[in-house]
């Protein structure tokens, strides 16, 4: 086997293949691996499900599945992390879903929603057995969730007779549709309304490069994220919050509140540009400035960040494309601060770790990563502040916050991919 084809959590899934499934059945097929990569997310946070822009990147962390095709239509899957089995059957997809779904642990859910979305879409599948293993953190706000779904979409396309692959040119899907079918299987599976940002971010990937994307007409175009002397250290509080979802979803509910009231104020001044205003990524900052203290002051802080954060995507761009990285620390600063104190989705954990890093030197910037309510943070830091920061985060974090902290450093890294042993 050449291990160097496979990420480490892969090599991991195919050793214990044949431990979990020895009971000698005959397969269709070799074994094989596939994976996905999790993501940081440089700027623009919560402006997916505005219609906005985003810069994700991918990183070195992958979901892995390693398995092997069958004859019927029965998935069987062992999960290395819950240390736990499920199983599910194609038959009847995608009605008997929901059926399916109330028997199933929370991490098979969203691998039984990607095959039940791609049933869907008419992609027709065989069953397989696989060991489902992955590095990204679960539940910090680096995407695993994503990581699984676009994995498990990569596990179809390789057990499907190639009747889709992602990023192959003959591909029945493109990138971004495998990204739409996974983020349609993260509402299933979940019940979150999230954005179609980690997805994307997931089936994109590419070796030192960020995406800028347009969440709206999903064209994306590839930034140069490769810096060295500087490194990203993802800082993760070790808080969990049930909190998160329902906020989340509130948080979506107020910003159509708020396209709605800011629609209706710019009809009679404009009716033209009011029939243009779908989403808060379409009020200019000229606009809103003009309007906003007519909305009620909830409504008005919500959409002040998610038109400000917008903008903060173009100044990363601009300054990335430049070569100028050291010109993002700032841009991380003030999206920290809109997060915390006018989107009201950050924490005390998460506030703690952002001050920390700010008091050392040559942490250029960072800021709360993901949806918020607790994870993580991502710091852009010059290689000789990576010890200096560490030490910081080691001394104050659990004197501050009561907790320990883990400290990872990524790189940008490449999509999903797959291989055969
Ligand atoms: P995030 O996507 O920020 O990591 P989520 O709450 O959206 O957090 O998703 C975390 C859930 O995704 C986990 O609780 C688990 O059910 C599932 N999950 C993600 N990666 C894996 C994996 N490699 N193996 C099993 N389950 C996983
Ligand atoms: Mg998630």
């Amino acid at each position: 086997m050449d291990t160097k084809a496979f990420p480490t959590p892969a090599l991991s899934a195919l050793e214990k293949f044949p431990v979990v499934f020895n009971d000698q059945i005959s397969y269709a097929g070799p074994l094989g691996a596939a994976w996905a990569p999790g993501r940081v997310n440089i700027i623009g946070e919560h402006t997916d499900y505005n219609d906005g822009f985003v810069l994700p990147a991918a990183v070195d962390r992958v979901a892995a599945f390693a398995g092997r095709m069958r004859a019927d239509q029965t998935v069987r899957l062992w999960s290395q992390y819950f240390e736990e089995a499920a199983q599910f059957s194609l038959a009847g997809l995608p009605e008997t879903f929901d059926a399916q779904r109330a028997d199933l642990p929370g991490w098979a859910r969203y691998i039984l929603g990607v095959v039940s979305e791609l049933t869907r879409d008419g992609i027709p599948l065989h069953g397989f057995d696989a060991v489902v293993g992955g590095d990204v953190p679960l539940g910090s706000g680096m995407s695993s969730s994503a990581s699984l779904e676009v994995a498990t979409a990569q596990t179809c396309s390789f057990f499907s007779n190639g009747t889709f692959s992602i990023g192959n040119t003959d591909a029945t899907l493109t990138p971004m549709q495998v990204a739409a079918v996974c983020q349609r299987a993260e509402h299933v599976a979940s019940g979150l309304r999230s954005g179609i940002l980690d997805q994307a971010a997931s089936c994109l990937g590419r070796p030192g490069k960020a995406v800028l994307l347009d969440c709206r007409s999903y064209e994306y175009r590839y930034i140069p994220f490769d810096t060295p002397g500087i490194s990203l250290m993802v800082i993760d509080t070790n808080v969990r919050r049930e909190l998160a979802s329902s906020g989340y979803n509130e948080r979506r509910q107020q910003c159509e509140e708020a396209t709605k009231l800011l629609h209706d104020m710019i009809t009679p001044d404009d009716p033209d540009a009011a029939a243009q205003v779908k989403a808060l990524r379409d009020i200019s900052p000229t606009q809103f400035a003009h309007y906003k203290d007519r909305l009620p002051e909830i409504l008005r802080k919500r959409a002040g960040y998610i038109i400000a954060e917008n903008e903060r995507v173009f100044q990363a761009v601009a300054a990335l494309e430049k070569g100028d990285i050291e010109a993002v620390g700032p841009i991380l600063w003030r999206g920290h601060a809109g997060l915390r104190d006018e989107y009201q989705v950050s924490c005390l954990e998460l506030d703690i770790l952002v001050d920390i890093a700010h008091s050392v030197d040559g942490v250029l910037g960072a800021r709360m990563l993901g949806g918020g309510f607790g994870g993580c943070t991502i710091n852009l830091v010059r290689n000789e502040a990576i010890e200096p920061l560490r030490l910081a985060v080691e001394r104050y974090y659990p004197e501050r916050s009561g907790r320990q902290a883990i400290i990872d450093i990524c790189r940008a890294a490449g999509g999903p991919g797959q291989a055969v042993v």
